[in-house]
């Protein structure tokens, strides 16, 4: 009944979660009332945020000096906001420019504070440059990066970011399209955000993983819901929280668990990329641009050999059940996101649609 979903945020969410969320939506823990109607400050509430915290840092293995916190305005607020809570107008941040996720977060951090960037730049590049050619300023406060871009699929390798870390600089990364999709560790970020919809639950809810000495540093004209203190010390409920959201990310964290862990699921997601590039690779009809190394395993875009093609592609993949493939209007071509929750057998029935579009179309 329900298709493949290849969206790349709001984007597919695990059936087993839907389900759940669908048996207790007009009860939820006979409560008698919704989930979604309760008071963010009632006890059962309380409970529920407490426990998906907890399965949060479970299951990322977040270590007990970091605060874990729930907050508005998507990943783009928090981009903002990095240079509020760690910078004064004059200080230098560096900033990795390798796409246009990364872009944005620059352009915006522009505004307040001086930004060197460290590499990357031009529009949609494929490929991150190599350490050698970075250039980092003595006196940054931080180093940020987006550790993979959601448009073209360009992920940051463990050993570029191991370079990275190897400033010995507070690192700032946006792991929107890239979170829990394979187990990182932690204690090597400063700090590590995040927009829901993609890995983590439904939109308009954001997390940030943030090392606690990294608090109690924003500028006084910071505004009270960018400031991070303002989240840290009121459980991330200063105002009304998005609890709709809360409770099925914390459903997901769950499902997660259930699977065996970021681990088991990272297995699946090598599993689901490699075959579908593999694929790409040796069809003779697509193409991927992407440096092989550096390929995504969330966002995997491909061309077709004629742009002309393109509506066909989309027209019949769509009547396969087989939805959202087309790319983001920046790169052009397509884009099959396949996050934690599209199961193996999605990335099948695409491949084997591939090779019967490509044989009607040679
Ligand atoms: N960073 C990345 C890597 C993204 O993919 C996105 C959204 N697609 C954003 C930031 C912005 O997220 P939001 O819409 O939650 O502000």
């Amino acid at each position: 009944m329900r298709s493949f979903n290849f969206s790349a945020g709001p984007a597919m969410l695990p059936e087993a979660v839907m389900l759940k969320a669908q048996s207790e939506f007009l009860n939820w823990n006979n409560t008698t009332m919704s989930v979604m109607e309760m008071s963010h400050r009632s006890p059962e509430y309380m409970a529920l945020a407490k426990k998906m915290e907890a399965d949060l840092r479970d299951v990322m293995t977040i270590p007990d000096n970091y605060h874990v916190l729930f907050v508005h305005g998507g990943a783009s607020l928090l981009f903002t906001g990095v240079p509020f809570n760690l910078t004064q107008p004059d200080d230098t941040v560096d900033y990795f420019d390798t796409g246009v996720w990364s872009n944005k977060a620059i352009k915006e951090a522009s505004r307040y504070v001086n930004v060197n960037v460290v590499a990357g730049g031009g529009s949609n590049p494929t490929e991150i440059p190599a350490p050698s050619e970075w250039n980092f300023s003595n006196d940054a406060k931080y180093i940020h990066l987006c550790s993979n871009e959601t448009i073209t699929g360009l992920e940051f390798t463990e050993e570029m970011l191991e370079a990275v870390f190897a400033q010995g600089k507070p690192v700032i990364a946006d792991m929107s399209s890239n979170i829990m999709c394979r187990d990182i560790d932690v204690s090597k970020y400063a700090a590590i955000y995040a927009g829901a919809q993609k890995n983590i639950g439904p939109a308009g809810l954001a997390i940030l993983i943030v090392r606690d000495d990294l608090l109690g540093q924003a500028r006084s004209d910071c505004p009270t819901l960018m400031n991070w203190d303002t989240y840290a010390q009121n459980e991330s409920m200063f105002n009304t929280p998005n609890t709709w959201a809360w409770y099925l990310a914390g459903l997901v964290f769950e499902w997660i668990k259930d699977c065996g862990g970021v681990q088991a699921i990272a297995a699946i997601n090598e599993r689901k990329a490699q075959k579908l590039y593999d694929y790409i690779d040796n069809s003779g009809f697509y193409s991927n641009r992407i440096k092989v190394s550096q390929r995504s395993w969330m966002n995997v875009t491909f061309a077709l050999p004629s742009e002309d093609l393109n509506a066909a592609f989309l027209a019949e993949s769509k009547a396969a059940g087989l939805l959202s493939l087309k790319g983001h209007r920046a790169f052009g071509g397509m884009r099959a996101s396949i996050y934690n929750a599209m199961p193996e057998e999605g990335v099948d029935a695409l491949i084997d649609f591939m090779k019967k579009f490509a044989e009607q179309n040679s």
